[in-house]
């Protein structure tokens, strides 16, 4: 879509540095980390967000969610056997929940203790 940047991000008309890449997805690092880790997964295919979502994008949206369990175990932050370490997976859904990009994006952020609530 033009004038959307995680479009650009995708075609790599805007520069990011990836992680993962297949047919459906992009990921990569955060311009703007929250912590030590914190990588976007983005479907190639452009969906405002989830608020847009619809039943024939639940295999891509599954797909995000797979993908970024695969991302975490690469990087080292996929809980362990006794289930230390972790990540937190978050779609932020509307300018009320902080979503600024519209194009949507799962947050997979790690490396550091997480806490609850959210801000
Ligand atoms: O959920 P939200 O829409 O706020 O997330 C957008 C995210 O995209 C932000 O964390 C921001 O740092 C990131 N971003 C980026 N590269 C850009 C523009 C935004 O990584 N060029």
């Amino acid at each position: 879509m033009k004038d959307c940047i995680f479009c650009k991000i995708v075609s790599k008309e805007v520069p990011s540095k990836g992680v993962y890449e297949d047919d459906m997805v992009y990921a990569f690092h955060d311009i703007n980390p929250v912590a030590p880790i914190h990588i976007l997964i983005v479907p190639k295919k452009h969906i405002l967000g989830i608020q847009e979502m619809q039943e024939e994008d639940e295999k891509v949206v599954g797909h995000m969610l797979y993908t970024a369990r695969i991302i975490a175990e690469k990087l080292g932050i996929a809980p362990d056997e006794n289930l230390n370490r972790g990540y937190r997976l978050v779609f932020n859904v509307g300018k009320d929940a902080g979503q600024s990009v519209f194009h949507l994006h799962l947050h997979l952020i790690g490396g550091r203790q997480m806490s609850w609530p959210p801000g």
